[in-house]
Parts: C-alpha cells; sequence; structure tokens
C-alpha cells in the first residue's frame, strides 16, 4: 500500500515549514502501516497524474511570478486531478496561483490556472483609515464543513503573513473556515481559505497540518478514498501533543 505525495516547488514556494504539511501527512500515514514516498517537483520535469496527493506552498510574490510561467504548462493536468477528486493542498502564495489573478503591490497581475474561482488583489489605499499593508499574525476559525472523520475538534489554527486580499468570484468555490481571530482571505468578509471537490486552500502557514490533525485526518481520507475507491478506516493514533498545541493556539485570543 504505498502512496506517492508530490510537493510542487518546493525549492520557491515553502515558506514558515509549510513543508511541515507533507511530513505530516507521511507521518501520520506510515503510523497507519502506509508506505510513503514524498517527492519535490521543482521544475516542470513531472507528470501529475503520477501522484495521489499534491502540495504547494507559498512565497514572495518575486517567486510566484516563476512559479506561475512554471504552472501554466501544468493547467490540463492539474484541472483534470482536482476535476478527479483528488486531494491538493495549497497555501498562501500556492492559493493565490490557483485563482483567476494576483493583482500585486507593485501592480503587476500574475495570471493564476483559474481551478478556483478567487482573485487576489494587494491592498491599493495606503491612504485609508486603518491601512494595513500585510494582513500578519495568528488565525482562528471554525470549518465551514463537516469532516468525514471523526473529531471533537471543527476549529483550523494557523498563523498569516499575506499582501493578498483574497474573494470568491462563483458559488462553485466555497469557503473553508470563518475567522474568529485574525483575517483569513482578507480584511473585510471574515472568511478563511477555498475549496473546490478536494483542493483545500488555504491563508495559514505554520505549518497548517501538524497543528491541526484533524484536518490532516481527513486529507488523508480522502486521498485513501480516491486511490483505493473505497471509504477507508483510520486507526486512532497518539496525537495529544498535537491536539494539546491546537487547543494551546485557540486560547491565544
Ligand atoms: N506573496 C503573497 C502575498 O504577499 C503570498 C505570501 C505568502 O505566501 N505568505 O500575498
Amino acid at each position: 500500500m504505498k502512496l506517492k505525495l508530490g510537493h510542487l516547488f518546493a525549492d520557491k514556494l515553502n515558506l514558515y515549514g509549510d513543508m511541515g504539511n507533507v511530513l505530516t501527512l507521511k507521518y501520520r500515514l506510515e503510523k497507519r502501516g502506509y508506505e510513503v514516498e514524498i517527492e519535490q517537483l521543482n521544475d516542470s520535469n513531472f507528470t501529475i497524474s503520477n501522484y495521489d496527493f499534491l502540495f504547494i506552498g507559498g512565497g514572495q510574490d518575486k517567486e510566484q511570478q516563476n512559479v506561475a510561467k512554471l504552472l501554466e504548462s501544468k493547467k490540463s493536468d492539474l484541472s483534470k486531478f482536482i476535476e478527479d477528486e483528488k486531494p491538493m493542498l495549497a497555501i498562501c502564495g500556492g492559493y493565490q496561483l490557483l485563482g483567476e489573478s494576483y493583482l500585486t503591490s507593485d501592480k503587476e497581475t500574475i495570471s493564476g490556472l483559474g481551478i478556483l474561482n478567487v482573485i487576489t488583489k494587494a491592498k491599493e489605499e495606503k491612504n485609508a483609515k486603518n491601512f494595513q499593508d500585510r494582513l500578519v499574525g495568528n488565525v482562528v476559525a471554525e470549518l465551514d464543513f463537516p469532516l468525514h472523520i471523526e473529531s471533537s475538534v471543527t476549529t483550523l489554527v494557523g498563523f498569516e503573513n499575506h499582501s493578498g486580499r483574497t474573494f470568491i468570484t462563483d458559488s462553485r468555490t466555497s469557503t473553508l473556515a470563518t475567522v474568529k481571530l485574525g483575517f483569513g482571505n482578507n480584511d473585510t468578509d471574515k472568511k478563511e481559505g477555498a475549496r473546490y471537490k478536494n483542493l483545500f486552500a488555504s491563508y495559514l502557514h505554520g505549518s497548517l497540518l501538524p497543528k491541526n490533525p484533524h484536518f490532516a485526518d481527513e486529507i488523508i481520507y480522502l486521498t485513501l478514498l480516491a486511490k483505493f475507491g473505497k471509504a477507508p478506516e483510520l486507526k486512532k493514533i497518539d496525537d495529544v501533543i498535537e491536539i494539546r498545541a491546537h487547543k494551546k493556539a485557540l486560547t491565544l485570543h
């Protein structure tokens, strides 16, 4: 029972320990007896359909510009991967690149793949009251959808640092969570992240999955379901420390 996890552009998009997301999936799958291989996919020389799960992290605008060009050639394969309900997690800069476009604070437009119906714009009105250039800090948010796995925890915790404000443009794309602390997608609607089929996108670094083991297990559940075609039984593993870290983060506000 072998699974292949692909980490897209790990050499360019990997802020604030984003790689920890892939390591967490590997750790939790191995504890349950699966063999897991992680591959870093750093140029365009790879085949999307070889992977059971894909991850893309965050980065600086400059790096996003480079990755946008490389991603362009993968658009149809990646769309097929998502339409086939294979799971993918995208964080911050990677999230923006899967959307329609990102207008940076330097007024450059980075074209995205348009798999997620979202647009992102950096804040423009520098003289506006309460102007904040970047949205930075800890985030606590309540999940907007029920999990397949059994869990008493329904929150997401993490850390955000972005200038882009993201807005959903079509009901085909839903949100991930409702913000209780911090900003999330933007500084107006108190929503965090986006979801289309089993593509999950979030602004939460930190990294996300080590501190949110229930969400890691949801992604594992969906990965195994997509791979083997039947609902998996997820054996309980010892994650007392991870849950304690999550609960501590909940008390930050
Ligand atoms: N460069 C993007 C922004 O500032 C993404 C940042 C990130 O990935 N943390 O909005």
